[in-house]
């Protein structure tokens, strides 16, 4: 038999996609570490099945349309899941949902109605409780067998070990980091020479998955749970049912979901969060539409893969092209030198970019960026600027490997390597650079809020040799400080009187400005509420600080190590010198602020009559969530919360198109 053309060159690009689909399948899922977005593979993906409902005899047995997922990594026990955890079908426009529609419609008896759901971007797990327990909590894997991951996921606080009534149930959802831990968490391991995540997903799954619950309960991972298949005694008809009674029995799900009656209404609802995407505080990747009713879920049934009376819309990849013209090194605090790529502007996802951290040595060399190379960049966490790849298509002749240099950037000495790091390090203890990037740290506002104290006017402090390490900030006087480029009389005193100020800040901002390793604004609030004093911190014993709730062994044995260092205490006896406070001040708080909150960071107004709340009550609460209650509706207004007869402040939102909640909604939100 002679085969045709068409069908030969068809069996070529069935196994080259394969390939192609298995390698960025496994820097998926085994390595955490995708170098395409997730657009590009599903393109593959989509191209590859087309060809196989043309071809079936093209289908082969180790095809990834023939599996769930992905690979399993070795490490955790493997466990297998009672019912197959399913992936979802995806589309991609409004076509392709219409057909599902169409599909559906054909299926089903009566009307249907359609529940939507944000589409997070982390990790998905089964959690089992048994008579209100959690007994096991198991990864997706390849959909049939997962990893046994009960121990890391007991460990986040989001997951109740015990539900509200005493059922037995098997649920499911997502595991994600939310994305202001995720920034923090990046800029943390750059700074300590560690090697970075490239988006909050991979840094959930490397978490999840590493071996030390410890590392995993301090990175702050969260998760919402969206189904149910075991029911136990629960008695649910839709699929908003059964999230209702998931949140009645304690277990998180996220508020944002909406029943439509039509895919039209769908539609719009797509657009608005692709629209509010970025300013969540999680990472969303699409929409999750679901048929509501269970009966009519039942009536459409189940491909070999997927549901029938489910689909996933997948937002477009928001990713931009630019040219690179150079790689700067800087040198952070701890002597770090870290590369960025200065690129020409380009305007990506609201924001004009010009800037990317490259991260270490190791991550250009990988990506093998260039001078002169045109790169993709996209934000990480919807925020940061990252090059994702370069287009190699577009790459001259004439470009050569970027040259990493050898000495520090500022002071010319050595750069070392250590063995354990990604990052090139100036180990000079004298290396202005960090002495100024500390400075810079000492004085930001979460530490002393000196005000007023720029990097513009450090820069020249150290040039003029006015100071040499943060103590010398209180030797200033009004002259020194006259000699300074664009400081007159009155900002001197300024300056001087902020400087003043400072001495009476409270323990906590002293802690965190000394940059301690590993102890950050949160470590250091909770160690001065425990001990009150620098001195009673210095006699504490590992154990004892280590028993703190919310900071561990790492941050224990980094404060015990900084506690004996001569330098540190040297710095300190200065300090002291100079009337520098060193005990705590604050009033011991009662609750801690939930970061992962949505109200976390966000900045409220109310107005209005309550009938629920008493203002002031309302107001603290809100500000235990992290939220910043302001008294007037301005441009950086996130929310208004507006009561009975609200007057001139709802409209003043209506027109700045702030999001507004009455209260209704604001009791939703906050029985999460
Ligand atoms: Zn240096």
């Amino acid at each position: 038999m002679v085969l045709d053309n068409d069908f030969k060159q068809a069996q070529r690009r069935v196994d080259e996609l394969i390939t192609l689909l298995d390698h960025y399948s496994h820097e998926y899922y085994v390595l955490d570490r995708p170098t395409i977005p997730d657009s590009e593979y599903d393109k593959l993906y989509q191209e590859l099945l087309k060809l196989e409902e043309m071809y079936p005899t093209l289908v082969q047995q180790d095809s990834p349309s023939q599996r769930v997922g992905g690979t399993l990594l070795p490490g955790f026990e493997k466990v297998e899941h009672d019912l197959p955890m399913l992936s979802l079908d995806n589309a991609f426009d409004l076509d392709g949902l219409r057909a599902f529609d169409k599909r559906v419609r054909q299926l089903v008896d009566g009307e249907v109605e359609y529940e939507c759901e944000l589409k997070i971007d982390g990790l998905a797990v089964s959690l089992k409780y048994e008579n209100g327990k959690l007994i096991r909590a198991v990864t997706r894997g390849d959909g049939r067998v997962g990893e046994n991951v009960t121990g890391n996921v007991r460990s986040i606080k989001a997951v109740p070990l015990k539900l509200k009534r005493a059922v037995t149930i098997e649920a499911r959802g997502e595991i994600y980091m939310p994305k202001s831990s995720f920034i923090q968490l990046n800029e943390e391991r750059e700074e300590q020479g560690e090697a970075v995540f490239a988006n909050p997903r991979n840094a959930a799954a490397g978490t999840l998955r590493n071996l030390n619950p410890q590392v995993t309960a301090s990175r702050n991972l969260s998760v919402f749970l969206y189904s149910i298949v075991q029911y136990g005694d629960l008695n649910v008809e839709t699929q908003s049912d059964a999230l209702n009674s998931l949140d009645k029995l304690g277990l998180r799900t996220n508020p944002e979901r909406t029943v439509f009656q039509s895919i039209e209404e769908v539609w719009t609802y797509i657009e608005e969060y692709q629209n509010k995407r970025t300013s969540l505080p999680y990472e969303i990747d699409g929409i999750v539409i679901k048929v509501n009713k269970f009966d009519n879920q039942e009536q459409a049934g189940y491909t070999v893969k997927a549901p029938r009376w489910a689909i996933a819309y997948k937002f477009p990849a928001e990713e931009a092209k630019t040219t690179v013209n150079e790689i700067e090194w800087s040198v952070g605090r701890t002597g770090v030198v870290t590369p960025t790529a200065l690129m020409d502007p380009v305007h990506l996802a609201g924001t004009t970019v010009q800037r990317a951290s490259l991260h270490n040595v190791d991550l250009i060399k990988e990506k093998d960026i260039r001078i002169n190379d045109t790169v993709f960049v996209r934000k990480a966490g919807d925020i940061i600027p990252e090059v994702v790849r370069v287009d190699f298509d577009s790459r001259s002749k004439e470009t050569e490997p970027c040259q990493i240099p050898t000495q520090c950037p500022a002071c010319q000495s050595e750069l070392v390597h250590l063995e354990d790091e990604v990052a090139l390090r100036c180990v000079n203890p004298k290396c202005p650079a960090q002495a100024k990037e500390r400075l810079i740290h000492f004085v930001s506002r979460n530490a002393m809020n000196i005000d007023g104290l720029g990097e513009k006017i450090i820069i020249q402090l150290f040039e003029k040799q006015l100071v040499q390490d943060v103590s010398d900030l209180y030797r200033l006087n009004k002259e020194d400080l006259l000699t300074l480029d664009k400081i007159a009389d009155k900002s001197a005193e300024n300056l001087l009187n902020a400087i003043k100020n400072s001495k009476d800040n409270s323990l906590e901002k002293l802690l965190f400005g000394l940059g301690i390793k590993h102890v950050g604004a949160k470590a250091a609030r909770l160690l001065a509420e425990e001990y009150e004093s620098i001195e009673n911190i210095k006699r504490a014993s590992l154990e004892d600080i280590q028993s703190i709730e919310g900071i561990g062994e790492i941050i224990a044995e980094s404060i015990v190590a900084f506690f004996e260092l001569e330098a540190a205490m040297d710095l300190i006896d200065k300090l002291k010198s100079f009337g520098i406070n060193m005990t705590y001040t604050g009033v011991k708080r009662q609750a801690t602020i939930n970061t992962d909150s949505y109200f976390n960071d966000k900045t409220v107004v109310i107005t209005g009559k309550l009938e629920h709340f008493k203002r002031n009550d309302l107001k603290e609460e809100l500000t235990l969530l992290g939220a910043n209650v302001t008294g007037s509706i301005s441009k950086k207004t996130d929310l208004l919360i507006a009561g009975i007869d609200a007057g001139s402040k709802l409209d003043k939102a209506k027109e700045l198109e702030v999001s507004i909640w009455d209260e209704k909604r604001l009791l939703k939100e906050l029985s999460e």
